[in-house]
């Protein structure tokens, strides 16, 4: 059984609204911890998601574009959303969790170090990744991507750094450099096939890569019906959960990093993020 910790911040929009009441049986498990900010009827036993401080923002992004995301109105959530990752990584790290899964409102993975778009505006895998290197020397690193769309900032911040494994699978070009690996889709792909794609592509590599974590950019816009849908079935998200979970335990003794990503369907929201924790949490 692992400690699985859930990083959560109030936020407007749609997809998110039935969070946390949807958590309700996960969190009074003795091995579930919540961690929340700006929540306006914060359950007793919570814990505080402490904000990032700006120098951590530094690390990654130009001074430019951190006052582009201040002036866009996203700032504050955008940072709490990266403050989320920031801090699984650190309480993983310190051993009071093993595995994490990060609610966000803003995504992470078209962040680059100087610009952002299509809702991201951080890039909190990257700075968390800065992070752990800075503060306890940490060094080899895994993403796996499987939003629909392809993690162009993700790939630019990391381009040349051999220490980090990142597998995108997307509509764009099959290709590979530095330990960058780009999977091209076909247009429509059922979930065996998606399946098979991973194994070979990431759970492979991630087993020889020995890695020190997993982040997995968990989208679920690639879902039937969604607005990035590539053919995949709802519940293979669970499946998939459970395949890196197995990866991590492989890898990198169970430390797996589920960050949110695309998706906008509430009822998917509400159905897979419970089932995706409770994997997690075993
Ligand atoms: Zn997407
Ligand atoms: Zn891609």
């Amino acid at each position: 059984m692992k400690r699985t910790g859930i990083f959560f911040h109030y936020q407007y929009g749609e997809r998110l609204r039935d969070f946390p009441r949807a958590l309700e049986g996960i969190l009074d498990k003795d091995n579930v911890f919540f961690y929340d900010a700006f929540y306006p009827a914060k359950p007793i036993s919570s814990f505080d998601l402490e904000p990032i401080p700006a120098e951590l923002l530094y690390r990654v992004h130009t001074s430019e574009m951190v006052e582009q995301v201040k002036r866009s109105g996203a700032f504050e959530g955008a940072l709490f959303s990266a403050a989320g990752t920031v801090a699984a990584a650190i309480r993983i790290w310190r051993g009071e969790i093993d595995n994490a899964f990060i609610f966000t409102g803003y995504g992470d993975h078209h962040a680059g170090s100087h610009f952002f778009g299509g809702g991201c505006y951080f890039n909190g895998t990257a700075i968390a990744i800065y992070e752990l290197r800075q503060r306890f020397g940490a060094g080899r690193f895994a993403i796996i991507d499987t939003d629909a769309h392809h993690g162009n900032g993700t790939w630019q911040i990391f381009e040349t750094d051999l220490d980090l494994l990142y597998v995108c699978l997307c509509s764009g070009p099959t290709s590979e450099k530095n330990n960058k690996v780009n999977i091209q889709l076909p247009w429509s792909v059922n979930d065996e096939e998606y399946l098979r794609l991973v194994r070979e592509n990431f759970v492979r590599r991630a087993t020889r890569f020995q890695p020190e974590a997993i982040f997995w950019n968990w989208g679920y816009d690639g879902t039937q019906g969604e607005y990035g849908d590539i053919g995949l079935t709802a519940d293979f998200h669970v499946q998939l959960a459970g395949e890196l979970k197995r990866a991590a335990d492989e890898a990198c003794r169970g430390r797996l990093i589920v960050v949110l990503c695309g998706g906008s369907r509430r009822d998917l929201a509400r159905h897979l993020i419970p089932e995706i924790i409770r994997v997690l949490a075993g």
